[in-house]
């Protein structure tokens, strides 16, 4: 099949950098151009980026010249959008309005009705909205979300125990990943030797996106979970992946634990979801160690897009907690926004 061409949105930021890599060779999209500030367009990517990556910058993209981010001067079919979301806010719909599909990790417009907000192991049937979408704007693109990293491997986690045996109440402690506050992100003065116990809206997200992706496709709309949280949120100073210590209140629960760690390991992506290049493979990794999960030690399990979970056990205030881990640039941004894409061209909808 020839290659659909793909531009990067914010492609020189901390998750352009994992669009740039995840890209290379993908067997369906070819990166045809890549957009940036006007701080950096005309030069050459590997003059404007500082690669903070531990894998090489792909030759492919060393020479490309950057171009503002403007619909004359990307041309593609699908645009992978690493943008701040004040600026995402104006530059993706006219993406969108010129026919192009954007795949965005902004939280701009994670809340519209018409407007996917998407885990495909967990919601891909919600990605049937973008023809709501497409008729309310009257656009032949489209606007299809990820989730904020933080709520994305909880998210995984809780629709395996909702689909089991409904989740009635959350509460949520993040320790986040410097990386997902972007390049040059934090202060090292700031947080070496420190945890940072607020991350700005980052507890509203982690409240609210869960319920919409959990939430079921009513015809036109989705029907918002009737699950309660809380959530606090922590920078804390490891480079890459998000952790999550949950406990959860359940409707049914289970008289056995053994139950809940079966349910979380067999979960299995809807059949649309199963088998793209992206796929979580396994969606999750379930480990037994008193001292896992641990953001180096397995961050990269299935290459960044597994959700991994460790230390199940009952919870005395709730029914049961664990620790869920999840690469935040990976899973959580560019590697989700690019398994996004790859459902809307295998569901027909591109
Ligand atoms: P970042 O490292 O600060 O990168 C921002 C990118 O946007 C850079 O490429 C920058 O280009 C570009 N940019 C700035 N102003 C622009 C403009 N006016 N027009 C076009 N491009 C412009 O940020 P990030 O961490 O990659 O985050 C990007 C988005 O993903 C944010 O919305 C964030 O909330 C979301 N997100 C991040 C994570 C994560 O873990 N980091 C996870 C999920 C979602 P220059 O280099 O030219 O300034």
């Amino acid at each position: 099949m020839e290659k659909i061409p793909v531009a990067i949105l914010g492609a020189t930021g901390s998750v352009g950098q994992r669009f740039i890599s995840l890209l290379e060779n993908h067997p369906w999209f070819k990166v045809v151009a890549l957009a940036a500030s006007d701080k950096s367009a005309g030069q050459k990517y590997s003059q404007a980026t500082r690669w903070v990556l531990d894998t090489p910058m792909p030759d492919y993209a060393k020479d490309m010249v950057i171009v503002p981010a403007t619909t004359e001067t990307v041309q593609a079919k699908i645009v992978f959008s690493a943008l701040h979301s004040e600026i995402a806010k104006d530059l993706e719909p006219q993406f969108a309005k010129a026919g192009v599909a954007v795949c965005s990790n902004a939280s701009s417009y994670r809340r519209g009705e018409d407007v996917p907000l998407l885990l495909p192991e967990v919601n891909a049937n919600h990605i049937h909205l973008v023809k709501e979408q497409r008729k309310n704007k009257n656009w032949s693109g489209c606007i299809i979300t990820n989730p904020n990293c933080t709520s994305t491997g909880l998210t995984v986690a809780l629709k395996a125990l909702d689909d089991a045996f409904g989740v009635k109440k959350v509460f949520a402690v993040s320790l986040q990943a410097l990386s997902g506050a972007g390049y040059p992100g934090v202060s090292s003065l700031d947080i070496l030797d420190n945890v940072i116990p607020n991350i700005n809206g980052e507890e509203e997200k982690v409240e609210w996106e869960p319920r919409k992706m959990l939430g079921k496709l009513n015809e036109n709309k989705i029907d918002l979970a009737d699950i309660k949280f809380s959530a606090h949120t922590n920078r804390v100073a490891v480079i890459d992946g998000h952790t999550v210590c949950a406990s959860v209140e359940l409707t049914s629960p289970p008289a056995d634990l053994k139950l809940v760690s079966e349910i979380l390991q067999n979960y299995s992506a809807p059949e649309s979801a199963k088998n793209l290049p992206s796929s979580p493979r396994p969606v999750i990794s379930l480990r037994e160690e008193a001292d896992r999960p641990q953001p180096r030690l397995d961050r990269l399990t299935g290459k960044g897009m597994t959700t991994v979970i460790g230390r199940l056990r009952r919870d005395p205030i709730l029914d049961f907690k664990f620790v869920v881990l999840s690469h935040n640039t990976i899973r959580g941004a560019a590697g989700g926004s690019i398994y996004n894409a790859e459902l809307l061209v295998n569901e027909g909808l591109l």
